[in-house]
């Protein structure tokens, strides 16, 4: 069994092979909402069990959110090598130095393991087997016994990597031998090992486990499981960006801005309980999507507290680097105090969901009429 990229940079990590900070997405939304919490640039990679993913152009790059949405919609649905991506890594990107090559495999022949390894890692590994197969650096450890972090280090040498990374390329490939014997492997590659500013890092995984040892392994069959977003967003053809907190209530705030004569650009509900940092990254979505002329954040305070909703809306503001207009109807737990500061901040609040719609819809015609 092939564990997809993300799930193979899990357990490479657990091992403690260095990866980078990422998140996987189902939809290009999900890939922006996700982008948004993120330190950018990022890389948006398709999930798919097969290689030659650069090559195909399944792996692009984001500077931003609104970026990320678009490559997510490019990349989401193509097929690569027959198989159609249905999600997405997205990571925080790597500043390339240098990109190695490690992989732990079967020798069929030989019938036992073998590494392999090389200075020159990337998309062209294939070709370099064929024109340079000196390049690559094969090893055999004994499957009967321990495989020593003093044999790692000699084929890091073998590389020829430069003096001060035969110590963490060592490491790296012992780590992944250990890896491979552990989950009964018949492959652990990582290409490519990436050599960035911050150290060694696996910028690519690959793992297939051996069909009949999976019994043994339910913790790696457990993990293709994963964690949803907070946020739910939808991505609507209108210009106002709806902001709600539960289904119910971001629908009748989409059904009064309709009512009034207005586009819906979003459905983003941010659900009961919304923190501060929830807020926060909502109005990041939206704030980056380009379609957007006016926010429309309706929140009724239950379980979210309104101040925290100020707090959010405050601080997203204040870092926003695009000017966005917002219309906000804030009521509900400690609405006075939510009022409070967002009068201090200047930012102007209604409490009735009608008027409050209706302004955003006005605001949207106004800045129409402007051209903007
Ligand atoms: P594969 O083509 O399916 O093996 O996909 P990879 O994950 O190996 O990515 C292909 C290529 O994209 C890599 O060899 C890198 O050159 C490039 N790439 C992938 N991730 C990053 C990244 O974080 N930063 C940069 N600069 N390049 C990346
Ligand atoms: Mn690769």
């Amino acid at each position: 069994m092939r564990f997809f990229e993300n799930v193979a940079k899990q357990i490479f990590n657990d091992e403690g092979i260095p990866i980078l900070e990422g998140h996987v997405a189902y939809s290009p939304e999900e890939a922006m909402s996700v982008c948004s919490e993120m330190d950018i640039p990022v890389v948006v990679k398709a999930q798919v069990l097969t290689g030659g993913r650069g090559k195909a152009g399944g792996v692009k790059f984001a500077n931003n959110p609104g970026e990320a949405l678009k490559v997510a919609e490019e990349i989401l649905g193509m097929e690569i090598k027959g198989e159609k991506v249905k999600h997405l890594l997205i990571e925080e990107k790597a500043d390339i130095l240098n990109e190695f090559f490690v992989t732990v495999s079967v020798d069929r022949g030989a019938r036992r393991p073998v590494i392999l390894a090389s200075k020159d890692g990337g998309v062209e590994i294939e070709n370099l087997a064929k024109t340079n197969p000196e390049k690559i650096i094969k090893y055999y450890p004994n499957p009967l016994l321990e495989f020593l972090p003093y044999e790692a280090r000699e084929i890091a040498r073998k590389m020829e990597v430069p003096s001060e990374l035969i110590s963490p390329m060592g490491d790296i490939i012992w780590k992944l031998y250990n890896v491979f014997t552990k989950y009964d492997a018949d492959t652990a590659e990582i290409n490519p090992l990436v050599l960035t500013p911050k150290g060694l890092i696996a910028a690519d995984a690959k793992m297939v486990v051996e069909n009949d040892s999976l019994f043994r392994h339910q913790d790696l069959v457990d993990r293709l499981h994963y964690k949803k977003k907070a946020v739910d967003f939808v991505q609507l053809d209108g210009d106002i960006a709806v902001i709600g907190n539960g289904a119910g209530l971001t629908l009748t705030a989409m059904d009064m801005i309709k009512l009034n004569g207005g586009e819906p650009a979003t459905f983003l509900d941010i659900g009961g309980g919304a923190s501060e940092h929830i807020i926060n990254q909502a109005l990041n979505i939206v704030l980056n999507y380009d379609p957007v002329k006016v926010v429309f954040l309706n929140v009724l305070g239950g379980i979210t507290k309104a101040d925290d909703v100020a707090r959010g809306v405050i601080k997203a503001l204040e870092q926003a680097d695009r000017k966005v207009h917002i219309v906000i109807r804030l009521t509900g737990t400690n609405e006075e105090e939510g009022q409070r500061l967002l009068e201090e901040a200047g930012i102007p609040f209604e409490t009735s969901m009608e008027k409050a719609a209706k302004k955003a819809v006005e605001l949207c015609e106004e800045l129409k009429a402007e051209g903007k």
